[in-house]
């Protein structure tokens, strides 16, 4: 069976080429999997939007119905980085329905990807830092209250602390969350995982690799995962616009193997997600996204 891909085209919200969000890398990031093999009809699932009654598990109800609405406050929206309009609204709840059908898929087989999520700056009240959904929570919450999962492990290597999750999941003694990041990058205001680890600017592939081979044999043995919830933000490579960290493709490469071989080793399922990226090569942007597809691939 090759590698579960969930991917659904309106994840692209057709935002200007110029936006600061580089919204295009959705359809490029398809078109570099296909160029690869990976994307074949056996390969590909379509997720439906994430009912209301999934997001409300992580966010506060009145944020939830404000994203439906697309009543978003002005000032919610700028912190998220752009206005919320149907097209948004409804990539954002695709993304999150993705997450939770790449879940799904990952307990059936071992191991699937979902070509968006990631939003892990989102927070129970509110978006932030271009993410109005925080998939990965939502998506651990709704496999809780299926009893599909009774414990689960995040481990996000965005180069962005992963916030949100944190905020939403920090009293949920049933999820676990990791996060490795840019000491100096965004959130200024950190809220604290489970664990974190903050790596210096410059840290490149040697000492990151070191750093993440030491800490996934101590996050193995904190519980027994029923599954791990892999956030792969590509903005730790040397040539993204916002990463302050030095990894090569190789770097990334050795990354998605170290961190997939890891779990599937041991029998738990992974579930990966792409998190963020930042490049107006969006081309280059989008082959450094297609590392985790092309890696995972070789675990399905
Ligand atoms: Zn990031």
């Amino acid at each position: 069976m090759p590698l579960q891909i969930v991917h659904h085209p309106d994840y692209d919200a057709g935002f200007a080429v110029n936006h600061r969000f580089p919204m295009s890398k959705y359809p490029l990031l398809m078109e570099a999997l296909s160029a690869r093999g990976l994307a074949g009809p056996e390969a590909l699932s379509m997720p439906r939007p994430a009912p209301a009654s999934w997001l409300k598990l992580a966010h506060a109800a009145s944020y939830v119905d404000q994203v439906l609405a697309c009543e978003v406050p002005e000032k919610i929206e700028r912190e998220i980085g752009f206005p919320v309009g149907p097209r948004v609204s409804l990539r954002a709840q695709l993304a999150t329905g993705g997450t939770v059908l790449a879940a799904r898929l990952a307990l059936l087989n071992g191991i699937a990807c979902n070509t968006a999520g990631g939003s892990h700056h989102a927070r129970r009240a509110q978006g932030a830092g271009f993410c109005t959904f925080n998939d990965v929570a939502v998506a651990s919450l709704v496999l809780l209250a299926e009893a599909a999962a009774r414990n689960i492990l995040i481990v996000d290597l965005d180069v962005h602390q992963g916030d949100g999750t944190a905020d939403i999941l920090g009293d949920e003694r049933r999820v676990f969350t990791f996060s490795m990041h840019g000491d100096r990058n965004y959130p200024a205001r950190k809220i604290a995982s489970e664990l974190d680890i903050a790596l210096p600017d410059g840290t490149g592939d040697a000492d990151y690799l070191e750093r993440l081979g030491g800490i996934l044999p101590e996050l193995t043995a904190r519980a027994p995962w029923d599954i791990v919830f892999y956030n792969a933000g590509v903005d730790v490579h040397a040539e993204d616009r916002l990463g302050r960290l030095s990894l090569s493709n190789e770097g990334l490469c050795a990354r998605e193997a170290m961190v997939i071989r890891h779990f599937r080793a041991l029998g738990i399922p992974v579930c990966g997600v792409i998190g963020g990226g930042y490049s107006t090569d969006v081309a280059a942007l989008a082959a450094r996204h297609a590392i985790l597809f092309e890696v995972a691939s070789g675990f399905a």
